[in-house]
């Protein structure tokens, strides 16, 4: 059943445990003979003849070439004169939803053990367009800039992501009674995206009362989607239901083409000790195959993820366990090889 075709892409290893969780993977997609070849990129930042740095121009032809990426974490430089290169990346590629699904993995016990919520956030505007200026000393304006393009687009990639993946109802999270026009409009756009996917149901809920719900009773929710802010603070809020950052996949969709990242950062404190837990980064690349359509592949590895974890006998030092990365790696590769 395994496709023929041999699908190129680009994988950014990343900085500290990046390289070694970036290796856990290759290692597995080989096992389980994912018809992929990566071209791994390096994104330290070049200086520009502007003399302002940014992405390697070989880094940015490899994504356009590609269509389709694989990240690993970035550190991100303190000083002057460097923005943060996960979001020159984001506005590079315009990649305009960022997807986050938090799932209750058996074998791992937190509060809850029913939470099965996708966060789709809209990733370019909002509060975060960094428009920001002081009108007179000690009083700054910030503007939350909200348009029917961007919220459509997000509005239909969140119900289409719903029927492709079976999930039955959208959550439009919003605060449209406080911010009336802004989320109205988003808001809206959700509205109108709903009357085009019947099958789904779609509701609508202020943030609040979604936060309330949220750690009273998460098995209520399905799929939420939500502007910039909201969706930044809510999508962190759904990883630590389910155990935090270190296990919580996300797809960042563009329009012309998608990177997919582990939440987590480099973890310098266990960077080149062979402890760092490689399952965030497997998982987004496991919606990165979902996303390319080899769903026999993506089925495969996460059910030896998942499996691995339920055992609980090969687990890293962040789940509790003792086992080094390559060891848990190798596990996976072996219940991998088992199931194909
Ligand atoms: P972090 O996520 O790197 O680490 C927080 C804690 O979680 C550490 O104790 C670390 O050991 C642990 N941890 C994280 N991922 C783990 C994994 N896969 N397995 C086992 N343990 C894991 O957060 P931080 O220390 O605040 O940030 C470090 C650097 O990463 C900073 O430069 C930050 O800017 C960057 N960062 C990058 C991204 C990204 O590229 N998407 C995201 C967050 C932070």
């Amino acid at each position: 059943f395994y496709s023929s075709k041999v699908h190129k892409c680009t994988l950014i290893p990343g900085d500290g445990i990046g390289p070694e969780i970036s290796a856990a993977v290759q290692k597995i997609f080989d096992a389980a003979k994912v018809p992929i070849e990566w071209e791994s990129v390096d994104v330290t930042p070049v200086k520009g003849p502007d003399g302002k740095f940014g992405i390697p121009q070989a880094a940015i032809d490899s994504v356009n070439r590609n269509k389709i990426g694989l990240k690993g974490p970035l550190m991100t430089p303190i000083g002057k004169g460097h923005r943060s290169l996960n979001l020159a990346l984001r506005k590079e590629f315009n990649l305009y939803a960022n997807v986050r699904p938090c799932r209750s993995l058996e074998g791992y016990k937190t509060l809850y053990d029913n939470v099965d919520v996708v966060t789709i956030r809209e990733n370019t505007e909002g509060e975060y367009s960094g428009i920001e200026h002081e009108i007179v000393e000690g009083v700054v304006q910030s503007i939350k800039l909200i348009t029917e393009e961007a919220s459509s687009r997000v509005a239909e990639f969140a119900f289409q992501y719903a029927q492709d993946n079976n999930r039955k109802k959208v959550t439009a999270v919003h605060k449209a009674n406080i911010m009336r026009m802004s989320d109205g409009l988003f808001l809206r756009c959700c509205r109108e995206a709903a009357q085009k996917y019947p099958s789904i149901k779609f509701e609508e809920r202020y943030l609040d009362t979604v936060c309330l719900n949220m750690v009273q009773d998460p098995g209520q929710y399905d799929v939420l989607v939500m502007p910039n802010l909201y969706g930044d603070i809510l999508s962190d809020m759904c990883a630590g239901l389910v155990g935090g950052l270190g296990l919580t996949p996300s797809g960042n969709i563009g329009l012309n083409g998608a990177l997919f990242e582990s939440v987590h950062g480099t973890a310098p404190d266990i960077a080149g000790q062979d402890k760092a837990n490689p399952t965030a980064l497997l998982l987004s690349a496991v919606m990165m195959l979902k996303y390319m359509g080899l769903n026999q592949h993506a089925k495969i590895i996460e059910t030896a993820a998942y499996e691995a974890i339920k055992e609980g006998k090969c687990l890293t030092g962040d789940l509790g366990g003792t086992s080094k990365c390559s060891e848990y790696t190798d596990e996976i590769c072996k219940k991998v090889v088992s199931l194909a």
